[in-house]
């Protein structure tokens, strides 16, 4: 069954430390990350797209060429004369990695801006894909327009998929953060976050209370990741299992392996409905992920 998957996000210039003082340049960001997974394992009559506002400017043009080359869509992406893509760098220094990041003013904080484009962007596709990342780079006005289009796909029926991916440094004030990622999880209907996130923010004591706090927000479908251990999944109407996550014997860098869980997990629930296989699967895949560099690993070194 053809579909069209959305996601909708903040992608960044990535700058990396090469030899000496050269820079490597690339582009990533945790929803286009999910959606590169998801094209990766899609079947082709499937569409995915990413939503997102860029400049005019060459650094634009050059993320979207990127993008398209990945074969993810980049036809709903909105130019926005005199911004610019957000950037990030990350140091390397005796093996620790840190960031540094340039997107207060980025193009992506307006992709919000033109409701009605959000709209019939949204109206076209039947799984939308946003995060906690993805709220927190907009104006408060701003995410209550997005909120608003999401919680319409919800109750049109949509697979509204939300990852909080909490991020502190992004949010100005604990109270809004936690009252946004409360609002986003109200408006999707499945949820996917990482315990360790949601233990340190919202003080949860354990997995189950997750998964009652989620509930009772009125998520029906919740995959909660746990690092190394595995998945907890409580989908509506079907019993709540737990997925282990595959053995790896040495962990090279462990970017992008909620996101591509995520991507992997859509792929094919979208598929055929089975969260447990879908979660088996994209365990085999975040493992695979976190033996190579980089957030966006090319498919021939994944094996599931
Ligand atoms: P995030 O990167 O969003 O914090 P997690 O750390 O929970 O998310 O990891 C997401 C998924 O990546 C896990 O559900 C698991 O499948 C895989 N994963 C992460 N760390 C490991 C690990 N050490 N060994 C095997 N799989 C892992």
């Amino acid at each position: 069954m053809a579909g069209r998957l959305l996601s909708i996000g903040e992608c960044m210039v990535e700058l990396m430390q090469a030899e000496g003082d050269f820079l490597r340049k690339g582009y990533a960001g945790d929803t286009f990350n999910t959606a590169y997974y998801a094209r990766l394992f899609l079947p082709k009559d499937w569409s995915v797209d990413y939503f997102t506002a860029v400049g005019t400017d060459t650094v634009s043009d050059e993320m979207l060429a990127f993008i398209e080359k990945t074969g993810v869509g980049t036809g709903y992406i909105r130019r926005v004369e005199g911004r610019s893509p957000g950037l990030y760098m990350i140091h390397l220094k005796d093996g620790e990695r840190s960031f540094s990041y340039w997107r207060s003013v980025s193009a992506a904080k307006t992709l919000a801006d033109d409701a009605d484009h959000l709209r019939a962007t949204i109206e076209a596709s039947d799984i939308v894909v946003f995060s906690g990342i993805t709220l927190a780079i907009l104006a408060p006005t701003a995410a209550e327009t997005l909120l608003l289009e999401l919680r319409r796909a919800k109750a049109a029926g949509k697979l509204v998929v939300f990852d909080p991916n909490i991020r502190p440094r992004l949010w100005n004030d604990k109270q809004y953060m936690l009252e946004t990622i409360s609002a986003g999880a109200r408006a999707s209907s499945l949820i996917m976050p990482s315990f360790d996130d949601e233990a340190v923010h919202f003080g949860d004591a354990d997995i189950a209370a997750t998964i009652a706090r989620y509930r009772g927000l009125g998520v029906g479908n919740i995959v909660v990741k746990d690092g190394a251990k595995g998945v907890t999944l409580s989908f509506a109407e079907r019993p709540e299992t737990f997925v282990p996550s595959a053995r790896v014997e040495r962990i090279v860098d462990t970017t992008s392996a909620g996101d591509s869980f995520n991507g992997a997990f859509l792929a094919r629930y979208a598929a055929d409905g089975d969260p447990q296989a879908a979660a088996t699967f994209a365990a085999s895949i975040a493992a695979n992920v976190i033996q190579h560099h980089g957030a966006l690993v090319p498919k021939d070194k994944l094996t599931a």
